[in-house]
Protein backbone atom coordinates (compact mmCIF):
# COMPACT_ATOMS: atom_id res chain seq x y z
CA UNK A 1 0.00 0.00 0.00
CA UNK A 2 1.26 3.37 -0.75
CA UNK A 3 1.54 5.93 2.16
CA UNK A 4 -1.43 7.88 0.38
CA UNK A 5 -3.69 4.91 0.81
CA UNK A 6 -2.43 3.75 4.33
CA UNK A 7 -3.27 7.29 5.26
CA UNK A 8 -6.99 7.91 3.50
CA UNK A 9 -7.50 4.23 4.53
CA UNK A 10 -8.08 5.68 8.05
CA UNK A 11 -9.14 9.47 7.32
CA UNK A 12 -12.01 10.59 4.61
CA UNK A 13 -9.56 12.25 2.08
CA UNK A 14 -11.09 14.94 -0.24
CA UNK A 15 -8.81 15.16 -3.43
CA UNK A 16 -7.58 18.39 -4.86
CA UNK A 17 -6.58 18.63 -8.35
CA UNK A 18 -3.92 20.81 -9.23
CA UNK A 19 -3.88 22.52 -12.19
CA UNK A 20 -1.32 24.65 -11.32
CA UNK A 21 -2.49 27.25 -9.63
CA UNK A 22 -0.09 29.23 -6.78
CA UNK A 23 -2.83 29.06 -4.46
CA UNK A 24 -3.53 24.92 -4.91
CA UNK A 25 -1.87 24.09 -1.59
CA UNK A 26 -3.20 26.52 0.28
CA UNK A 27 -6.80 24.80 -0.67
CA UNK A 28 -5.29 21.05 1.14
CA UNK A 29 -4.16 23.58 4.15
CA UNK A 30 -7.26 25.51 4.48
CA UNK A 31 -9.23 22.52 4.78
CA UNK A 32 -6.98 20.71 7.36
CA UNK A 33 -8.12 23.78 9.51
CA UNK A 34 -10.86 22.35 9.95
CA UNK A 35 -9.86 19.09 10.60
CA UNK A 36 -10.76 17.52 7.45
CA UNK A 37 -7.80 15.46 5.29
CA UNK A 38 -6.88 16.64 1.83
CA UNK A 39 -4.68 15.19 -0.58
CA UNK A 40 -3.48 17.16 -3.71
CA UNK A 41 -2.37 15.59 -6.55
CA UNK A 42 -1.62 16.53 -10.06
CA UNK A 43 -4.71 16.99 -12.40
CA UNK A 44 -3.44 14.36 -14.66
CA UNK A 45 -3.67 12.04 -12.46
CA UNK A 46 -5.31 9.07 -14.08
CA UNK A 47 -9.02 8.18 -11.68
CA UNK A 48 -8.24 4.32 -12.21
CA UNK A 49 -4.89 4.51 -10.82
CA UNK A 50 -5.87 6.31 -7.90
CA UNK A 51 -6.45 3.35 -5.41
CA UNK A 52 -8.33 4.60 -2.48
CA UNK A 53 -11.78 6.65 -3.04
CA UNK A 54 -12.31 10.44 -1.81
CA UNK A 55 -15.22 11.55 -0.64
CA UNK A 56 -14.79 14.33 -3.04
CA UNK A 57 -12.50 16.14 -5.18
CA UNK A 58 -11.80 19.80 -6.01
CA UNK A 59 -10.66 20.92 -9.36
CA UNK A 60 -8.06 24.05 -8.13
CA UNK A 61 -7.08 27.51 -10.51
CA UNK A 62 -4.33 27.32 -13.27
CA UNK A 63 -2.52 29.71 -15.29
CA UNK A 64 -3.47 27.78 -18.65
CA UNK A 65 -7.10 28.53 -20.48
CA UNK A 66 -8.59 25.69 -20.99
CA UNK A 67 -9.96 26.39 -24.98
CA UNK A 68 -5.50 26.26 -25.32
CA UNK A 69 -4.28 23.30 -27.93
CA UNK A 70 -1.74 22.46 -25.23
CA UNK A 71 -4.42 23.08 -21.58
CA UNK A 72 -4.32 20.42 -19.23
CA UNK A 73 -7.51 18.81 -18.79
CA UNK A 74 -9.11 15.99 -16.10
CA UNK A 75 -9.87 12.73 -16.32
CA UNK A 76 -13.21 12.31 -16.83
CA UNK A 77 -13.76 9.12 -14.74
CA UNK A 78 -13.45 11.72 -12.18
CA UNK A 79 -18.00 12.08 -12.74
CA UNK A 80 -18.06 8.57 -12.62
CA UNK A 81 -16.45 8.58 -8.64
CA UNK A 82 -19.84 9.96 -7.94
CA UNK A 83 -18.83 11.92 -5.15
CA UNK A 84 -18.94 15.97 -5.01
CA UNK A 85 -16.80 17.85 -6.97
CA UNK A 86 -15.82 21.95 -6.92
CA UNK A 87 -14.16 24.00 -9.74
CA UNK A 88 -12.43 26.54 -8.87
CA UNK A 89 -11.29 29.28 -11.49
CA UNK A 90 -9.92 27.19 -14.10
CA UNK A 91 -11.54 24.37 -12.15
CA UNK A 92 -14.82 25.95 -12.88
CA UNK A 93 -13.69 26.70 -16.39
CA UNK A 94 -12.95 22.90 -16.93
CA UNK A 95 -16.31 22.21 -15.99
CA UNK A 96 -17.81 24.55 -18.21
CA UNK A 97 -15.20 23.54 -21.19
CA UNK A 98 -16.56 19.59 -20.64
CA UNK A 99 -20.58 20.56 -20.39
CA UNK A 100 -20.54 22.92 -23.53
CA UNK A 101 -17.07 24.77 -24.24
CA UNK A 102 -18.84 28.17 -23.24
CA UNK A 103 -15.47 29.42 -22.17
CA UNK A 104 -13.08 32.38 -23.98
CA UNK A 105 -11.25 35.40 -23.06
CA UNK A 106 -12.87 38.08 -21.04
CA UNK A 107 -12.66 41.75 -21.99
CA UNK A 108 -10.74 42.58 -19.16
CA UNK A 109 -8.69 41.07 -16.43
CA UNK A 110 -10.17 40.57 -13.07
CA UNK A 111 -7.64 40.33 -10.27
CA UNK A 112 -8.51 41.50 -7.15
CA UNK A 113 -11.56 41.89 -4.31
CA UNK A 114 -15.27 41.38 -5.48
CA UNK A 115 -18.54 41.28 -3.80
CA UNK A 116 -20.72 37.80 -3.79
CA UNK A 117 -23.74 37.98 -4.76
CA UNK A 118 -25.87 34.83 -3.96
CA UNK A 119 -28.82 34.21 -6.04
CA UNK A 120 -29.64 30.94 -5.09
CA UNK A 121 -29.73 31.19 -0.97
CA UNK A 122 -31.02 27.15 -0.74
CA UNK A 123 -27.43 25.89 -2.37
CA UNK A 124 -25.31 24.43 0.99
CA UNK A 125 -22.26 26.06 -0.92
CA UNK A 126 -22.95 29.10 0.48
CA UNK A 127 -24.62 28.71 3.82
CA UNK A 128 -23.09 31.90 5.35
CA UNK A 129 -20.85 33.16 2.72
CA UNK A 130 -23.54 35.67 0.80
CA UNK A 131 -22.50 39.03 0.15
CA UNK A 132 -18.96 38.64 1.50
CA UNK A 133 -15.74 39.67 -0.17
CA UNK A 134 -14.15 36.96 -2.75
CA UNK A 135 -11.20 37.26 -4.46
CA UNK A 136 -10.82 36.92 -7.97
CA UNK A 137 -8.05 36.02 -10.49
CA UNK A 138 -8.35 35.97 -14.06
CA UNK A 139 -9.13 36.69 -17.35
CA UNK A 140 -11.55 33.80 -19.01
CA UNK A 141 -14.91 33.79 -18.64
CA UNK A 142 -18.14 31.77 -18.93
CA UNK A 143 -19.83 33.24 -21.88
CA UNK A 144 -22.86 31.27 -21.28
CA UNK A 145 -24.41 28.65 -18.89
CA UNK A 146 -22.77 24.89 -19.25
CA UNK A 147 -25.35 22.44 -20.08
CA UNK A 148 -27.39 20.89 -16.97
CA UNK A 149 -26.25 23.55 -14.94
CA UNK A 150 -27.41 26.86 -13.21
CA UNK A 151 -26.22 30.12 -12.00
CA UNK A 152 -26.20 30.10 -7.92
CA UNK A 153 -24.04 33.35 -7.51
CA UNK A 154 -22.60 36.42 -9.13
CA UNK A 155 -20.55 39.39 -9.29
CA UNK A 156 -20.14 42.70 -10.45
CA UNK A 157 -17.87 41.51 -13.37
CA UNK A 158 -19.22 37.81 -13.17
CA UNK A 159 -22.74 37.18 -14.40
CA UNK A 160 -21.65 33.33 -13.64
CA UNK A 161 -19.71 33.80 -10.54
CA UNK A 162 -21.16 30.18 -8.87
CA UNK A 163 -22.90 27.28 -10.79
CA UNK A 164 -24.77 24.22 -9.82
CA UNK A 165 -25.17 21.46 -11.70
CA UNK A 166 -28.93 20.77 -11.95
CA UNK A 167 -29.60 17.47 -10.29
CA UNK A 168 -25.73 16.18 -9.21
CA UNK A 169 -23.46 17.52 -6.74
CA UNK A 170 -21.58 19.39 -8.90
CA UNK A 171 -20.26 23.21 -8.26
CA UNK A 172 -18.18 25.72 -10.03
CA UNK A 173 -16.59 28.97 -8.01
CA UNK A 174 -14.91 32.28 -10.33
CA UNK A 175 -13.34 33.33 -7.23
CA UNK A 176 -10.47 31.72 -4.66
CA UNK A 177 -12.13 30.45 -1.84
CA UNK A 178 -8.77 29.55 -0.33
CA UNK A 179 -7.13 33.00 -0.12
CA UNK A 180 -8.01 34.83 3.24
CA UNK A 181 -8.89 37.95 0.95
CA UNK A 182 -12.00 35.80 0.59
CA UNK A 183 -13.29 36.98 3.90
CA UNK A 184 -15.56 33.52 4.20
CA UNK A 185 -13.73 31.20 1.75
CA UNK A 186 -13.15 28.99 4.43
CA UNK A 187 -16.74 28.83 5.63
CA UNK A 188 -17.35 28.05 1.87
CA UNK A 189 -15.09 24.87 1.85
CA UNK A 190 -16.30 23.93 4.62
CA UNK A 191 -19.79 23.49 3.42
CA UNK A 192 -18.38 22.05 0.56
CA UNK A 193 -16.13 19.19 2.41
CA UNK A 194 -18.30 18.64 5.88
CA UNK A 195 -22.46 19.40 4.77
CA UNK A 196 -22.07 18.36 0.88
CA UNK A 197 -19.18 15.95 1.31
CA UNK A 198 -19.80 14.63 4.38
CA UNK A 199 -16.22 13.83 5.22
CA UNK A 200 -15.43 13.43 8.80
CA UNK A 201 -13.59 15.93 10.52
CA UNK A 202 -11.14 13.48 12.46
CA UNK A 203 -7.91 14.63 10.99
CA UNK A 204 -6.63 15.78 14.12
CA UNK A 205 -3.35 15.42 15.67
CA UNK A 206 -3.97 13.14 18.14
CA UNK A 207 -5.41 10.68 15.65
CA UNK A 208 -2.40 11.08 13.74
CA UNK A 209 0.30 10.07 16.64
CA UNK A 210 -1.90 6.82 16.79
CA UNK A 211 -2.27 5.91 13.33
CA UNK A 212 1.40 6.85 11.99
CA UNK A 213 2.60 4.91 14.94
CA UNK A 214 0.02 1.97 14.33
CA UNK A 215 1.58 2.26 10.22
CA UNK A 216 5.29 2.46 11.35
CA UNK A 217 4.83 -0.69 13.55
CA UNK A 218 3.58 -2.70 10.66
CA UNK A 219 5.87 -1.13 7.95
CA UNK A 220 8.86 -2.08 9.81
CA UNK A 221 7.16 -5.42 11.15
CA UNK A 222 8.31 -7.01 14.80
CA UNK A 223 12.44 -7.16 14.34
CA UNK A 224 13.78 -5.11 11.67
CA UNK A 225 16.21 -1.72 12.21
CA UNK A 226 15.66 1.25 11.24
CA UNK A 227 18.23 4.44 11.20
CA UNK A 228 18.21 7.79 10.57
CA UNK A 229 20.14 11.07 10.93
CA UNK A 230 19.36 13.75 13.24
CA UNK A 231 20.64 17.32 13.32
CA UNK A 232 19.04 18.95 16.37
CA UNK A 233 16.30 20.89 14.10
CA UNK A 234 12.54 19.98 14.48
CA UNK A 235 11.79 18.04 11.67
CA UNK A 236 14.61 15.34 12.19
CA UNK A 237 13.66 15.08 16.18
CA UNK A 238 10.40 14.93 15.51
CA UNK A 239 10.59 12.54 12.88
CA UNK A 240 13.23 10.39 15.36
CA UNK A 241 10.69 10.75 18.49
CA UNK A 242 8.03 9.39 16.26
CA UNK A 243 9.99 6.33 15.87
CA UNK A 244 11.25 5.39 19.16
CA UNK A 245 7.26 5.81 20.28
CA UNK A 246 6.29 3.53 17.33
CA UNK A 247 9.55 1.02 17.43
CA UNK A 248 11.90 1.50 20.46
CA UNK A 249 15.37 1.14 20.38
CA UNK A 250 15.10 -0.64 16.84
CA UNK A 251 15.39 3.09 15.70
CA UNK A 252 18.81 3.89 15.67
CA UNK A 253 19.35 8.10 15.61
CA UNK A 254 22.79 9.37 14.57
CA UNK A 255 24.20 12.92 14.87
CA UNK A 256 26.87 13.40 12.61
CA UNK A 257 29.28 16.09 14.15
CA UNK A 258 30.32 18.07 11.32
CA UNK A 259 32.24 20.44 13.07
CA UNK A 260 30.18 23.50 11.66
CA UNK A 261 27.33 22.89 14.15
CA UNK A 262 26.45 26.06 16.73
CA UNK A 263 28.12 26.38 20.26
CA UNK A 264 27.61 23.32 22.19
CA UNK A 265 25.48 21.68 19.65
CA UNK A 266 26.60 18.23 20.03
CA UNK A 267 26.22 17.93 23.67
CA UNK A 268 22.90 20.11 23.79
CA UNK A 269 21.88 17.81 21.07
CA UNK A 270 22.84 14.33 23.26
CA UNK A 271 21.44 15.76 26.56
CA UNK A 272 18.06 16.20 24.88
CA UNK A 273 17.33 13.86 22.18
CA UNK A 274 18.77 11.07 24.23
CA UNK A 275 18.07 11.92 28.15
CA UNK A 276 15.33 13.45 27.67
CA UNK A 277 13.16 12.23 24.65
CA UNK A 278 14.99 8.63 25.17
CA UNK A 279 16.22 8.52 21.63
CA UNK A 280 18.48 5.74 21.02
CA UNK A 281 21.28 8.31 19.73
CA UNK A 282 24.69 8.04 18.92
CA UNK A 283 26.85 11.04 18.89
CA UNK A 284 29.69 10.80 16.04
CA UNK A 285 32.68 13.50 16.65
CA UNK A 286 33.66 13.64 12.72
CA UNK A 287 34.90 17.47 13.15
CA UNK A 288 38.77 17.22 12.66
CA UNK A 289 37.89 14.99 9.39
CA UNK A 290 35.12 17.77 7.58
CA UNK A 291 37.54 20.61 8.78
CA UNK A 292 40.48 18.89 7.30
CA UNK A 293 38.44 18.27 3.75
CA UNK A 294 37.55 22.40 3.76
CA UNK A 295 41.00 23.63 4.24
CA UNK A 296 41.79 26.29 1.65
CA UNK A 297 38.35 25.96 0.40
CA UNK A 298 36.56 29.51 -0.14
CA UNK A 299 33.76 28.73 -2.51
CA UNK A 300 30.62 28.44 -1.27
CA UNK A 301 28.93 25.50 -3.68
CA UNK A 302 32.32 23.74 -3.13
CA UNK A 303 32.04 23.60 0.65
CA UNK A 304 28.48 22.59 0.02
CA UNK A 305 29.27 19.63 -1.80
CA UNK A 306 32.31 18.83 0.59
CA UNK A 307 30.01 18.43 3.47
CA UNK A 308 27.05 16.86 1.27
CA UNK A 309 29.65 14.01 0.56
CA UNK A 310 31.06 13.49 3.51
CA UNK A 311 28.11 13.76 5.53
CA UNK A 312 27.05 10.66 3.69
CA UNK A 313 30.02 8.80 3.88
CA UNK A 314 30.62 9.30 7.32
CA UNK A 315 26.92 7.97 7.78
CA UNK A 316 26.96 5.17 5.82
CA UNK A 317 29.97 4.47 7.78
CA UNK A 318 28.33 4.79 11.29
CA UNK A 319 25.43 3.18 10.41
CA UNK A 320 27.35 -0.31 9.25
CA UNK A 321 29.35 -0.21 12.67
CA UNK A 322 25.14 -0.86 14.12
CA UNK A 323 25.13 -4.19 15.09
CA UNK A 324 21.02 -5.08 15.10
CA UNK A 325 20.20 -7.28 17.71
CA UNK A 326 18.21 -9.15 16.02
CA UNK A 327 21.75 -10.24 13.53
CA UNK A 328 19.61 -8.87 11.14
CA UNK A 329 20.52 -5.93 8.74
CA UNK A 330 19.28 -2.14 8.76
CA UNK A 331 16.44 -2.14 6.43
CA UNK A 332 14.87 1.18 6.45
CA UNK A 333 16.20 4.71 6.33
CA UNK A 334 14.14 7.50 8.53
CA UNK A 335 13.79 10.99 6.33
CA UNK A 336 12.23 13.80 7.99
CA UNK A 337 10.39 15.08 4.42
CA UNK A 338 7.59 17.33 4.75
CA UNK A 339 4.36 18.05 2.66
CA UNK A 340 5.46 20.92 0.70
CA UNK A 341 8.47 19.19 -0.62
CA UNK A 342 6.06 16.26 -1.70
CA UNK A 343 3.99 18.74 -3.17
CA UNK A 344 6.72 21.14 -5.00
CA UNK A 345 7.74 17.03 -6.24
CA UNK A 346 3.96 16.50 -7.44
CA UNK A 347 2.31 19.95 -8.70
CA UNK A 348 0.87 19.89 -12.10
CA UNK A 349 4.16 22.28 -14.20
CA UNK A 350 1.84 22.31 -17.17
CA UNK A 351 2.42 20.90 -20.54
CA UNK A 352 5.89 21.52 -21.71
CA UNK A 353 7.36 20.71 -18.49
CA UNK A 354 8.16 17.32 -16.69
CA UNK A 355 7.33 16.70 -13.35
CA UNK A 356 10.00 16.60 -10.89
CA UNK A 357 10.45 13.77 -8.44
CA UNK A 358 11.72 13.97 -4.95
CA UNK A 359 15.24 12.68 -4.69
CA UNK A 360 17.05 14.48 -1.37
CA UNK A 361 18.54 11.44 -0.38
CA UNK A 362 18.81 9.32 -3.73
CA UNK A 363 22.83 8.68 -2.74
CA UNK A 364 22.55 7.25 0.94
CA UNK A 365 19.23 4.81 -0.74
CA UNK A 366 21.08 3.62 -3.35
CA UNK A 367 24.31 2.80 -1.86
CA UNK A 368 22.83 1.07 1.07
CA UNK A 369 20.05 -0.76 0.02
CA UNK A 370 17.62 1.09 1.94
CA UNK A 371 14.01 1.52 2.16
CA UNK A 372 12.66 5.03 3.30
CA UNK A 373 10.46 5.75 5.63
CA UNK A 374 9.23 9.14 6.41
CA UNK A 375 6.27 9.67 9.24
CA UNK A 376 6.04 13.54 8.38
CA UNK A 377 5.17 13.18 4.75
CA UNK A 378 1.82 14.31 5.04
CA UNK A 379 2.49 17.48 7.30
CA UNK A 380 2.98 21.09 7.11
CA UNK A 381 5.38 22.70 9.12
CA UNK A 382 3.44 23.84 11.51
CA UNK A 383 1.34 20.63 11.89
CA UNK A 384 4.65 19.23 12.47
CA UNK A 385 5.24 21.96 15.45
CA UNK A 386 1.84 20.84 16.65
CA UNK A 387 3.38 17.25 16.73
CA UNK A 388 6.80 17.93 18.17
CA UNK A 389 4.91 19.85 21.20
CA UNK A 390 2.05 16.62 21.97
CA UNK A 391 5.29 14.26 21.62
CA UNK A 392 6.81 16.07 24.55
CA UNK A 393 9.69 17.87 22.72
CA UNK A 394 10.62 21.04 24.57
CA UNK A 395 9.16 24.39 23.82
CA UNK A 396 12.65 25.77 22.55
CA UNK A 397 13.43 23.37 20.39
CA UNK A 398 9.82 22.78 18.70
CA UNK A 399 10.23 26.59 17.59
CA UNK A 400 13.76 27.11 16.96
CA UNK A 401 14.74 28.91 13.19
CA UNK A 402 15.78 26.60 10.84
CA UNK A 403 19.38 25.95 10.31
CA UNK A 404 21.61 25.45 7.21
CA UNK A 405 22.84 21.85 6.35
CA UNK A 406 26.32 23.37 5.79
CA UNK A 407 25.92 24.91 8.73
CA UNK A 408 28.29 27.73 10.24
CA UNK A 409 30.43 26.73 7.09
CA UNK A 410 28.39 29.16 4.97
CA UNK A 411 28.46 31.38 7.76
CA UNK A 412 32.44 32.07 7.98
CA UNK A 413 32.82 33.66 5.10
CA UNK A 414 36.25 32.79 3.08
CA UNK A 415 37.99 29.54 4.79
CA UNK A 416 36.80 27.95 7.23
CA UNK A 417 39.03 26.65 10.26
CA UNK A 418 38.52 25.54 13.66
CA UNK A 419 39.39 29.56 14.86
CA UNK A 420 37.11 31.13 12.50
CA UNK A 421 34.20 28.56 13.03
CA UNK A 422 35.25 29.52 16.81
CA UNK A 423 34.39 33.02 16.27
CA UNK A 424 31.28 32.81 14.41
CA UNK A 425 29.82 30.40 16.73
CA UNK A 426 30.57 32.56 19.88
CA UNK A 427 29.30 35.66 17.95
CA UNK A 428 25.46 33.74 16.99
CA UNK A 429 25.48 32.27 20.60
CA UNK A 430 25.76 35.79 22.04
CA UNK A 431 23.43 37.31 19.20
CA UNK A 432 20.39 34.31 19.60
CA UNK A 433 20.91 34.44 23.58
CA UNK A 434 19.91 38.18 23.50
CA UNK A 435 17.14 38.13 21.21
CA UNK A 436 16.03 35.58 22.89
CA UNK A 437 16.26 37.47 26.19
CA UNK A 438 14.53 40.87 24.59
CA UNK A 439 11.72 38.29 23.93
CA UNK A 440 12.09 38.58 20.24
CA UNK A 441 12.85 35.01 18.84
CA UNK A 442 9.11 34.40 17.69
CA UNK A 443 9.05 37.39 15.75
CA UNK A 444 12.13 36.27 13.91
CA UNK A 445 11.79 34.09 11.55
CA UNK A 446 15.42 33.66 11.03
CA UNK A 447 18.40 34.91 12.44
CA UNK A 448 22.25 34.90 12.80
CA UNK A 449 25.79 36.29 13.03
CA UNK A 450 28.62 35.36 10.16
CA UNK A 451 32.34 36.45 9.77
CA UNK A 452 33.35 38.16 7.32
CA UNK A 453 36.84 37.74 5.61
CA UNK A 454 37.86 41.31 5.81
CA UNK A 455 39.94 43.06 8.66
CA UNK A 456 39.29 46.42 9.97
CA UNK A 457 41.01 48.85 12.14
CA UNK A 458 39.75 49.40 15.83
CA UNK A 459 40.91 51.03 18.94
CA UNK A 460 40.35 48.68 22.74
CA UNK A 461 42.60 49.65 25.79
CA UNK A 462 44.19 52.56 23.96
CA UNK A 463 45.56 49.77 21.76
CA UNK A 464 45.34 49.63 17.81
CA UNK A 465 43.75 46.55 16.66
CA UNK A 466 43.20 45.11 13.37
CA UNK A 467 40.73 42.89 13.39
CA UNK A 468 37.55 40.49 11.82
CA UNK A 469 34.06 41.88 11.40
CA UNK A 470 30.75 40.34 12.22
CA UNK A 471 27.74 40.85 10.01
CA UNK A 472 24.37 40.13 11.80
CA UNK A 473 21.17 39.26 10.06
CA UNK A 474 17.53 38.80 10.79
CA UNK A 475 14.66 38.26 8.78
CA UNK A 476 10.91 38.18 8.89
CA UNK A 477 9.42 35.79 6.64
CA UNK A 478 6.35 33.93 6.15
CA UNK A 479 7.50 31.24 2.90
CA UNK A 480 11.83 32.04 2.60
CA UNK A 481 10.79 32.73 -0.61
CA UNK A 482 10.86 36.78 -0.02
CA UNK A 483 12.12 38.37 3.23
CA UNK A 484 12.78 41.78 5.20
CA UNK A 485 14.84 42.46 7.38
CA UNK A 486 14.08 42.82 11.24
CA UNK A 487 13.27 46.39 12.21
CA UNK A 488 15.80 45.82 15.90
CA UNK A 489 15.52 48.60 18.45
CA UNK A 490 19.02 51.19 18.33
CA UNK A 491 19.83 50.05 21.82
CA UNK A 492 19.23 46.17 21.13
CA UNK A 493 22.13 46.52 18.72
CA UNK A 494 23.91 48.58 20.38
CA UNK A 495 23.79 46.00 23.48
CA UNK A 496 24.37 43.20 20.81
CA UNK A 497 27.40 44.86 19.37
CA UNK A 498 29.31 46.14 22.76
CA UNK A 499 28.83 42.28 23.95
CA UNK A 500 30.14 40.82 20.58
CA UNK A 501 33.28 43.11 20.42
CA UNK A 502 33.60 42.18 24.17
CA UNK A 503 33.26 38.62 24.51
CA UNK A 504 34.38 37.47 21.39
CA UNK A 505 38.50 37.49 20.32
CA UNK A 506 39.07 38.33 16.88
CA UNK A 507 36.30 40.60 16.35
CA UNK A 508 36.91 44.64 16.13
CA UNK A 509 33.40 45.68 14.53
CA UNK A 510 29.59 44.46 14.17
CA UNK A 511 27.30 45.31 11.26
CA UNK A 512 23.95 45.03 10.53
CA UNK A 513 22.64 43.52 7.20
CA UNK A 514 19.79 45.80 6.21
CA UNK A 515 19.01 43.91 2.31
CA UNK A 516 15.88 42.28 2.11
CA UNK A 517 15.14 39.12 -0.08
CA UNK A 518 15.24 39.56 -2.98
CA UNK A 519 17.86 41.09 -4.19
CA UNK A 520 20.00 39.63 -1.11
CA UNK A 521 19.36 35.79 0.34
CA UNK A 522 18.95 34.88 3.73
CA UNK A 523 22.27 33.28 3.82
CA UNK A 524 25.78 35.33 2.79
CA UNK A 525 26.84 32.03 0.64
N1 LIG B 1 -6.17 30.96 -16.58
C1 LIG B 1 -7.55 31.07 -16.24
C2 LIG B 1 -8.03 32.52 -16.39
O1 LIG B 1 -7.26 33.39 -16.62
C3 LIG B 1 -7.80 30.57 -14.83
C4 LIG B 1 -7.18 31.45 -13.79
C5 LIG B 1 -7.20 30.83 -12.40
O2 LIG B 1 -7.51 29.66 -12.23
N2 LIG B 1 -6.80 31.60 -11.40
O3 LIG B 1 -9.22 32.77 -16.29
Amino acid sequence: MSPIEQVTNVFDTILVLDFGSQYSHLITRRLREFNVYAEMLPCTQKISELGWKPKGVILSGGPYSVYAEDAPHVDHDVFKLDVPILGICYGMQELAWINGKQVARGEKREYGPAELNVVDTTTPLFKGVDHSTVWMSHGDKLHGLPTGFKVIATSNNSPFCGIAHESEAIYGIQFHPEVTHSTQGKTLLKNFAVDICKASQNWTMENFIDTEIKRIRELVGPTAEVIGAVSGGVDSTVAAKLMTEAIGDRFHAILVDNGVLRLNEAATVKKTLGDGLGINLTVVDASEEFLTKLKGITDPEKKRKIIGNTFIHVFEREAAKIQPKGGEEIEFLLQGTLYPDVIESISFKGPSQTIKTHHNVGGLLEDMKLKLIEPLRELFKDEVRHLGELLGIPHDLVWRHPFPGPGIAIRVLGEVTKEQVEIARKADYIYIEEIKKAGLYNKISQAFACLLPVKSVGVMGDQRTYEQVIALRAIETTDFMTADWFPFEHDFLKRVAARIVNEVDGVARVTYDITSKPPATVEWE
